[in-house]
């Protein structure tokens, strides 16, 4: 009896060795994780994302986190043409965040990239030396910061086209299936972009045209940036065409603006830019006083106006005879898309909403008095609460009039802000990517004990 309750305990002993065994084998490694860091300098601000991701996986799909964005206080960087030194000051605060996100001892070896878009593309064409500044004042800052700096420029509208494409699959997890890609639609301060694989081939003109080799597939791709046609130039080039049009007097009815809306503007102000073609010297007034009114219908006349359809020497034409093939595919909207729309009620998980519907929204929200929005939503700052009926009805003509979005291909339209793993949907991801090479032509090599 005994030598059996001797044998019993070593048994015991034995099996308590092994599942302690078992379970150290099983002990996870410690996490290596890599870190990397885009700034987006949009027209109107600055965003600066951190990123993460496991560094065996590098290669895999999906596997990238958004761990941070920081919105820098202020102007975009274009902004600070009369005093360049400020566009990297404004940075700092940010910088320093990043700091405490990513730990200290992967801070050297975390690359830092900024890239500018359409405003810096505007204030380039306006002015070469001081857009130069600008990007050697933010150069300054970064290069400061205990981040590996790999570089501070103009992105041009292709690449934040194609960016934008690549994020959005890749988040999808588009690359690796059979299924076919998502379109993507941005649209920022400045410029907004079209991007998407068509069914028509060939693509007609070689400057919207995109070839990538991705995880072993090939794929052509159709991409376009409508300089001066993000939703704050758009304003712009309307007012512009509606001055034009008008009697040339300071005082104008805009449909595009609540009823009871009043705007001061300087006249100065408005042909400051390249967008807008001279004009400015006959007018016999400094300041335009808008006068809003609140008609849907008539915005949206308007808005019309800006999109030139009257000549097009390819086979289709979105507007001002830029080639577009058929639309194909869902279509995945962010940026201010989705701002305006979500805003708006607009952007649901599920089906979209049909299109009828979302006139419908727009034209009762354009209609409704200036004070009564204001007392509804104090907390949203003016500018935007004041913007929302004209953004809401630029929007409609855009991807309606603009690039043909029916009824039915309406349907095809995600509005989205975040895609999957709370990432940011934005060109600031697949820049990234692609410069770090984590999206590898070829398809790696399947790992068959990968616990993947
Ligand atoms: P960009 O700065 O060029 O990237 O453009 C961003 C655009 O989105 C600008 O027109 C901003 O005014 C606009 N925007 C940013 N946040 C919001 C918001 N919450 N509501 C409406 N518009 C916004």
């Amino acid at each position: 009896r005994k030598a059996l309750l001797i044998l019993g305990f070593l048994f015991a002993l034995a099996a308590i060795a092994l599942v302690a065994m078992a379970v150290s084998q099983n002990k996870p490694l410690p996490k290596n994780i890599k870190y990397g860091i885009v700034l987006d300098a949009g027209s109107s601000h600055t965003n600066l994302y951190v990123y993460e991701w496991p560094a065996e996986k590098e290669n895999d799909t999906g596997v990238v986190h958004q761990v941070e964005v920081c919105k820098v206080e202020g102007l975009g960087i274009s902004g600070y043409s009369q005093d360049t030194e400020k566009a990297g000051l404004s940075l700092q605060r940010c910088m320093k965040r990043a700091q405490e996100v990513v730990p200290e001892h992967q801070h050297r070896e975390t690359p830092v990239y900024l890239g500018a878009t359409a405003g810096m593309r505007l204030l380039s064409l306006q002015n070469r030396s001081i857009a130069d500044r600008v990007l050697s004042a933010v150069e300054k800052t970064l290069r400061s910061s205990p981040f590996n700096f790999q570089g501070a420029r103009v992105i041009s509208g292709q690449e934040e086209g194609a960016y934008g494409w690549i994020t959005i699959n890749y988040l999808l997890g588009n690359f690796k299936q059979v299924t076919g890609t998502s379109g993507a639609l941005d649209l920022g301060g400045a410029s907004t972009q079209i991007t998407f694989v068509p069914d028509q081939e060939p693509i007609e003109s070689q400057e919207n045209s995109l070839h990538f080799r991705l995880y072993g597939k090939n794929y052509k791709v159709y991409t376009h940036s409508f300089l001066c046609y993000g939703k704050d130039q758009a304003l712009r080039l309307k007012l512009a065409s509606d001055l034009q049009a008008s009697v040339r007097a300071p005082d104008l009815l805009d449909p595009c603006f609540h009823p009871g809306y009043l705007r001061i503007m300087n006249i100065s102000d408005l042909y400051t830019n390249p967008c807008i073609a001279n004009g400015e010297q006959q007018l016999p007034f400094t300041q335009l006083h808008l006068q809003g009114n609140g008609d849907y219908q008539r915005c949206r006349m308007t808005i019309q106006k800006i999109f030139n359809t009257s000549h097009c020497p390819y086979s289709s034409c979105s507007f001002n005879g830029i080639f577009l093939p058929p639309l194909q595919g869902e279509f995945g909207a962010f940026s201010a898309f989705y701002f305006v729309m979500n805003f708006l009620n607009l952007t649901t998980e599920k089906s979209p909403v049909p299109l009828d519907k979302v006139t419908s929204t727009v034209e009762r929200f354009c209609s409704r008095p200036w004070h009564k929005v204001k007392a509804e939503f104090p907390k949203i700052k003016e500018k935007y609460l004041s913007e929302y009926c004209f953004s809401g009805t630029y929007i409609l003509s855009l991807l309606e009039n603009g690039y043909g979005f029916t009824m039915e291909k309406w349907q095809s339209i995600q509005f989205l802000g975040k895609v999957t793993l709370h990432v940011d949907a934005g060109w600031t991801l697949g820049y990234m990517l692609n410069l770090t090479n984590m999206i590898p032509a070829e398809k790696p090599p399947t790992r068959p004990l990968s616990h993947a």
